[in-house]
């Protein structure tokens, strides 16, 4: 069952992940982020800003 009730909050550089086999949710500002859990490659649940 999820346990998180927001979505986490990111900063203005970060964007947010979430992994789709656990569905563990983190802040990054790296543009690939791996799930230190399941070893997959978590989905950007955020949009891109062009600048
Ligand atoms: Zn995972």
């Amino acid at each position: 069952m999820p346990r998180w009730s927001d979505p986490a909050p990111c900063d203005d550089d970060e964007q947010l992940f979430e992994c789709p086999s656990c569905g563990k949710r983190l802040c990054s500002d790296l543009s690939t982020v791996t799930c230190d859990r399941c070893d997959e490659q978590m989905q950007n649940l955020s949009v891109p800003r062009p600048e």
